[in-house]
């Protein structure tokens, strides 16, 4: 490991280079609209696969952070501590256990965390990085001079029960989540309105998931407020959360190869429930750092943006060719993964774009990648799509391959699941029934444990890790409607104690009416955080 190595960052879209980590972080998003990504991706050093075999999680977080994070920047002790106490909150002590599922098909488990899914490891280390910087800023601060962040957020239902559970309490933090009035579940409600300390705002919008987002865009424009407020983001740009999440596509791996039901030598494949993209760039990163995986298999629902690009030839389109003029996101089983553009493609497209460029400078075919984003992005902005040069689509052949999974066929798989899988030796946190013993996916792990299935017929032998993103207890209408008809079920047989009786507790909301608009939102944000900070001064 070099300790002298200095991790630069840049723009997708070329404004702003040699950034330091802490900016990108406090950042979020580039005032270009790009998003961050290192200048270099780092190489695991010779020995990392004995070296890091038998690592803790927290350990392998560690090492792969260094290699993104200058120690001038953090300082390995103060790094250490701060995942340490990131990762103290999960309930299980692997962290992100892999269960085998059935032949070639294990599943990594990222729910432990306090939200119940995997937004929990990114926003857990996220949440006390953001902390780490500001006590740094303001040491020696007592008064109104202090540096003060204001996160604000939209969520259809897991990142801002995330974000909730990685800011509450953090000195000199608020937090803001806006979420769409009956359309998140009664449980992700329950989540994030529970949560009482006074630095955590909860805005119920009379409106869409979309009217939130609309809402937060707009607040993150207005410059005025930025400047007074120190507006900053925790959505899945930012990049923390991409570098958080590599770990466990590492400790799947040694997890993976040290069980008896791999076959030595077999090829890995790791099949990914996307949305927005965030959770298999991680994968893609740890790939290109030297993370032997065949092929990083990209599972979406019925809205299959990332599915339609690899099938049409590298066409990155809003709507299919033979959607209806109004087409928007379909509601599906799997509501974390309803979007209608993955967000951080960006950051793929942008490697690829400069891998593509085999001649010129590094500088020049910086520049080319830049430019090459930034012409696609305002294409996607203006007429709903691009198509990338043949080079970018083979480029993303090398590691990446798509399935789109139905919601009918989503339904299908939980059921089947739970009738003919029995895993041993699970922990009490599991998603197991308590009755049968049968395996009970949430709708986002069962899209990608369809996925799967079809990777796995045509490629006999391989072994396949399937990343399983919440836990099912989160998503009971679904899982309800796929195992009502099961003998007996019911829904406490996955219901996890954390989870009895957490509608009826004590809640803090605020309600925005549809006359608000980003305008009212924002005096209501404005209002609170001072509110907040009266009661601390
Ligand atoms: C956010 C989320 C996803 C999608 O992850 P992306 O990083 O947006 O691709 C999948 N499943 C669950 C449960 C999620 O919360």
């Amino acid at each position: 490991m070099s300790p002298t190595l200095s991790q630069k960052y840049l723009s997708t879209r070329g404004a702003e280079y040699g950034l330091s980590f802490e900016d990108v972080v406090l950042k979020g998003l580039s005032s270009d609209g790009g998003l961050f990504i290192p200048e270099e991706i780092p190489a695991l050093p010779a020995s990392w696969e004995t070296e890091w075999r038998d690592l803790t999680f927290e350990e392998l977080a560690f090492e792969i952070m260094s290699l993104y994070v200058s120690r001038d920047e953090i300082p390995a002790d103060d790094l250490k501590d701060i995942i340490q106490r990131s990762y103290s909150t999960f309930r299980h002590a692997e962290r992100t256990p892999l269960v085998d599922l059935e032949k070639d098909l294990h599943l990594l488990e990222l729910f432990h965390g306090p939200t119940f899914a995997f937004k929990d490891v990114a926003l857990q280390l996220l949440g006390n990085t953001f902390e780490y910087f500001l006590t740094r800023m303001n040491a020696g601060k007592t008064g109104k001079d202090r540096h003060h962040l204001t996160v604000v957020g939209a969520t259809s239902g897991d990142t801002g029960s995330a974000a909730i559970y990685g800011l509450r309490g953090k000195k000199d933090i608020s937090v803001s989540i806006l979420y769409p009035n009956g359309k998140v579940s009664k449980i992700q409600e329950a989540q994030m309105t529970s949560v009482l300390d006074p630095n955590v705002h909860n805005l119920r919008v009379e409106g869409s998931f979309d009217d939130c987002q609309d809402i937060v865009k707009a607040l993150f424009a207005d410059k005025d407020f930025n400047t007074t407020h120190n507006i900053a983001a925790v959505n899945s740009i930012n990049w923390c959360r991409i570098l958080a999440q590599m770990t466990y596509y590492f400790h799947s791996y040694f997890s993976l190869i040290k069980s008896p039901a791999y076959n030595k030598g077999s090829k890995v494949r790791v099949v990914v429930p996307s949305g927005n993209f965030g959770d298999i760039l991680a994968g893609w990163f740890a790939k290109k750092m030297g993370l032997p995986a065949d092929k990083l298999v990209i599972a979406t629902n019925e809205n299959d943006i990332l599915d339609r690009f690899f099938r049409s030839g590298g066409h990155y389109t809003k709507k299919a060719l033979d959607a209806p003029a109004d087409h928007g996101v379909k509601e599906t089983h799997s509501p974390a993964m309803d979007i209608l553009v993955s967000s951080n493609f960006e950051r793929l497209l942008w490697f690829l774009s400069y891998q593509s460029a085999t001649t010129g400078s590094a500088e020049e075919r910086r520049q080319h990648a830049c430019d090459s984003v930034s012409g696609w992005l305002n294409d996607l902005k203006t007429n709903g799509g691009f198509q990338v040069p043949s080079a970018v689509l083979e480029g993303a052949k090398v590691d990446f391959e798509s399935e789109r999974v139905s919601n009918d066929e989503t339904i299908a798989t939980i059921r089947d699941i739970y009738s003919t899988s029995f895993p041993k030796g699970l922990t009490a946190g599991s998603a197991k029934s308590s009755k049968t013993g049968g395996y009970i996916l949430d709708p986002h792990s069962a899209v990608g444990v369809a996925a799967s299935r079809r990777s796995i017929a045509r490629n006999p032998g391989a072994a396949h890790i399937s990343l399983s993103t919440a836990h099912p207890a989160k998503f009971a209408s679904a899982v309800d409607l796929a195992l009502r008809s099961e003998n007996g079920y019911d829904f406490t047989e996955i219901l996890p104690q954390e989870f009895i009786g957490i509608e009826q507790r004590e809640s803090r909301v605020t309600d925005v009416g549809r006359e608000a608009g980003w305008q009212g939102v924002k005096e209501i944000v404005k209002a609170e955080v001072e509110q907040e900070l009266q009661g601390l001064r």
